[in-house]
């Protein structure tokens, strides 16, 4: 196995380490954040959706589609927290188990076309290093000890690698493994356009995002 493939597992630590440090969100974590929706969406435009069709497989249009609104209904769950953003009540001591479920399952299916190129798993990680971060800090700031913070983020970590594990050794999934990934580029396309969309929030005209945005644009194109 590729030692790379563990890099989405990293990030989730790096995220971790990095929120302890600023205890806050930093204008830094909100260009990275712009930066990998930016990434994300060229990497979806040059080389994702034209291999998808190229294919000539079945169904990428309806699993494109399923994807997107998959993700709309995680969004319901996690509360935004795959594109930059936590609303739950803070006091709350329980295990947050529908969040959890939510970011897993996004995790998970994000772990797929990781197998198949090393361009989505740098896509992938960039994604991930600012969605730990915000993450980290909720769960920081949030009453739940220390404890299950950690074991939180853990097995939240484990998801995405374990998703490149059943894509890489599980031949039975082969035959499907064009729709489950153009499933995993629907993920991607809402959680890219959310991220873009939201960091011009009120329409305010920022030029280092802008600079940032193009950065990650021409970033996955060149990759
Ligand atoms: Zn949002
Ligand atoms: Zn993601």
């Amino acid at each position: 196995m590729n030692v790379l493939l563990l890099l989405p597992f990293l990030a989730i630590i790096l995220g971790y380490l990095t929120a302890r440090t600023l205890k806050r969100v930093t204008p830094g974590v909100n260009y990275l954040l712009a930066f990998s929706g930016a990434f994300l969406l060229s990497i979806i435009f040059f080389e994702l959706l034209p291999e998808l069709f190229a294919t000539g497989a079945p169904h990428i249009s309806g699993a494109l589609m399923i994807g997107m609104l998959l993700q709309i209904a995680l969004d319901y769950f996690s509360k935004g927290a795959e594109h930059g953003h936590i609303h739950r009540d803070k006091t709350a001591k329980d295990f947050p188990l529908a969040l959890f479920l939510s970011l897993s399952v996004h995790a998970l299916i994000e772990g797929f076309p990781v197998a198949h190129s090393d361009h989505v798993l740098w896509g992938v990680v960039i994604h991930k290093i600012p969605i730990a971060l915000i993450l980290s800090l909720f769960l920081i700031q949030s009453s739940l000890s220390k404890g299950k913070q950690l074991l939180f983020l853990f097995l939240f970590g484990l998801m995405t690698p374990l998703g490149t594990l059943v894509a890489l050794y599980i031949p039975q999934l082969t035959p499907h493994k064009p729709v489950i990934n153009a499933l995993a580029v629907g993920v991607f396309l809402h959680v890219a356009t959310t991220i873009l969309f939201e960091s011009s929030k009120d329409h305010q005209f920022n030029q280092i995002k802008l600079m940032v945005i193009l950065a990650g644009a021409l970033a996955g194109y060149m990759i």
